[in-house]
């Protein structure tokens, strides 16, 4: 039985609107209907559950900022967050999920698609009709994706794509994929690789112990013919998929919080209610140290999340905020995770708690979308003005 009360130690639902707290409800009851009964099964059994998808895209969660005329759900950055801190309470997989359609596929297409590139795919996307996903990572190239190997060439009207993109959220399934390639001068360029296209596969990675519910795949490209029109004209440079990756980010930052309420929220009720020594574990000091310096955390990262967003609604929030945002939620997720499963004892392994299960999927998340090290570096760049990646 699904039994979260949301933390909120200062009182941060005041500086929500109406609508705000109507789309977390939303978001936060079809998690308890629809996801807490089903998820554990699934990661066991490492299954996505696709039957999810249509209720996801019912529910908006498929690219919640793109304007209504596309199908999207023309909503703010803070009813973006809480739709993601809603998900990722639930389970990272599922998030990753919403975040991968909207982020990396809807709003490369609405932002550098041409009209026609963004009626066929932008609506269809929304309601979970179509699904996408986002091939920037390599085999040898991750952290560093400008050294990326997959190339076209022009034949025609047609490119010829010739590489092979690895640990691919939503791979396996999906029906197009938002590819990063280099041209024959060098330049990174984004291109729709539809499904079917003769040379395209996409065979699924197996054996995770993180994101089980997710599925993880390869994008392997054998000479695929695609019509020029599928480039995405205004997607040129590395820096326009790195843009996307900041929307994603933002919604991860939200998301791992989410996951750490979840921790939290579970640890407190069980330090409560669990008996050793004839009293509750919660009235020994060091599992009040535990939870006391949770809930601070959790405070502190729902504050930075909160005015990110604000920024982002302005148009003033940098890529070095974001990174700053989602590396201090991942990590402060992961170590929330890790104390609420001591308090836990031996239940804190099974799978009648969700503990364990965030715990492992936060290691994919504090390393995808740039992981702990590459975030720190960012904002070490950007305080001193010297790059230390190389
Ligand atoms: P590497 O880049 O090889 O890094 C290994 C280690 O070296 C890390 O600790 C890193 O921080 C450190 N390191 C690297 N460079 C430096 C440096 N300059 N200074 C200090 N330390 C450094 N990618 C996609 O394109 N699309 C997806 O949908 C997607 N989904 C994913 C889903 C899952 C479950 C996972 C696990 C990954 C996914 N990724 C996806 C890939 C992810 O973004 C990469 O794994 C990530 O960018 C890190 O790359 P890497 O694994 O090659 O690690």
């Amino acid at each position: 039985q699904d039994l979260f009360q949301s933390p909120d130690y200062y009182q941060l639902d005041d500086l929500l609107s109406e609508e705000h707290k109507m789309v977390r409800a939303a978001v936060r009851d079809y998690i308890k209907t629809e996801i807490s009964p089903i998820i554990d099964k699934h990661c066991q059994q490492a299954t996505f559950p696709s039957k999810i998808i249509k209720g996801l895209g019912n529910l908006g969660c498929f690219g919640p900022t793109i304007p209504a005329e596309y199908g999207g759900g023309g909503l703010d950055y803070i009813s973006y967050g809480l739709m993601m801190q809603e998900l990722e309470r639930g389970d990272s997989g599922i998030r990753s999920t919403a975040s991968v359609q909207g982020s990396l596929v809807m709003l490369p297409i609405y932002k550098y698609g041409t009209e026609e590139q963004k009626q066929k795919y932008l609506p269809q996307l929304a309601r979970g009709e179509m699904m996408g996903c986002f091939g920037l990572t390599e085999p040898d190239f991750g952290s560093n994706p400008a050294g990326m190997l997959t190339y076209f060439e022009e034949d025609g009207d047609d490119i010829l794509l010739t590489g092979a993109k690895m640990w691919i959220s939503n791979a396996p399934f999906a029906d197009i994929a938002i590819v990063w390639a280099k041209n024959e001068t060098g330049k990174v360029q984004g291109i729709i690789v539809e499904r079917g296209m003769e040379g395209f596969t996409s065979p699924e990675t197996k054996d995770k112990w993180s994101l089980r519910a997710s599925a993880t795949g390869e994008l392997v490209f054998d000479n695929v013919r695609i019509p020029k029109s599928n480039i995405l004209p205004g997607a040129k440079g590395l820096g326009t998929a790195l843009s996307c990756l900041s929307s994603a980010r933002f919604g991860i930052a939200w998301g791992a919080i989410g996951a750490a309420m979840d921790c939290y929220d579970t640890a407190l009720r069980y330090a409560k209610e669990r008996v050793q020594f004839e009293r509750p574990i919660a009235g020994f000091q060091l599992t009040q140290k535990k939870l006391a310096e949770m809930i601070t955390e959790i405070t502190k990262a729902q504050l930075m999340n909160w005015r990110l967003a604000v920024l982002m609604n302005e148009g003033k929030a940098s890529a070095e905020q974001i990174s700053m945002a989602k590396r201090n939620a991942c990590i402060t997720a992961i170590q929330i995770a890790r104390e609420s499963r001591q308090i836990l004892g031996a239940m804190g392994i099974s799978g009648e708690y969700s503990i364990m299960r965030h715990m492992m999927n936060l290691e994919s998340v504090i390393t995808y979308e740039g992981t702990h090290e590459v975030h720190l570096l960012i904002t070490g760049m950007d305080i001193t003005g010297m790059n230390a990646f190389k």
